[in-house]
């Protein structure tokens, strides 16, 4: 474990089997269409990137970037689109891979996005739920996994840019980022 984490939350391995599942729920609904797959970066990216070559149906994707965090641990207001699609999704199948949904501000701003965008359907796959924290009601269509109020970091999630590199999900020790 990285000298600056306190405890694993959860394993490689548990990670890669709950993706399957993700992928296995999203082959149901989407087997024979070609929906368009949209990573929020940049937490999400490592979930995106194993959960659609886990998945058998044929994707698009697509990245935008909305952030309510600067270099904190809490987030600091409301969140803010800061980089826009590169294709249109008006009547398309759209799955929005999510890393984490803590306060449900960020996914409250992003299914008015795709709606105004006039989508065909929009779907949310989630990697985390802090049902603990949340602000707004709005859940996930799918959640892999469900954790406590801690601040984790590792498979994409980072602190201050570092640790997205993890292969792991871990607690980060306070002292890292309370000084
Ligand atoms: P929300 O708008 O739901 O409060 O915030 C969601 C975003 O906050 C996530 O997409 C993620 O980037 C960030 N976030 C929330 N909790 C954590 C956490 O424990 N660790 C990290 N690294 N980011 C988090």
């Amino acid at each position: 474990m990285h000298r600056d984490c306190e405890s694993i939350v959860l394993r490689e391995e548990e990670i890669a089997a709950r993706v399957k599942e993700a992928a296995a729920w999203l082959d149901a609904r989407f087997f024979g269409t070609v929906p368009v797959a949209v990573c929020n970066l940049k937490g999400s990216v490592v979930f995106f990137c194993d959960l659609l070559r886990a998945m058998r149906t044929d994707t698009e994707m697509d990245f935008m970037a909305v952030s309510s965090y600067g270099d904190e641990t809490v987030a600091a207001g409301r969140p803010k689109i800061k980089k826009q699609l590169f294709s249109s999704v008006e009547g398309r199948d759209v799955i929005l891979v999510e890393d984490i949904v803590d306060t449900g501000r960020t996914l409250v701003t992003l299914r008015k996005f795709f709606e105004e965008r006039r989508v065909r359907s929009l779907t949310v796959v989630a990697l985390l739920d802090k049902p603990a924290r949340r602000k707004v009601n709005v859940s996930a269509d799918f959640t892999c996994f469900t954790v406590g109020d801690a601040f984790v970091v590792g498979y994409g999630l980072d602190y201050a840019e570092k640790y997205r590199d993890l292969p792991y999900l871990a607690v980060l020790k306070r002292s890292v980022y309370e000084h």
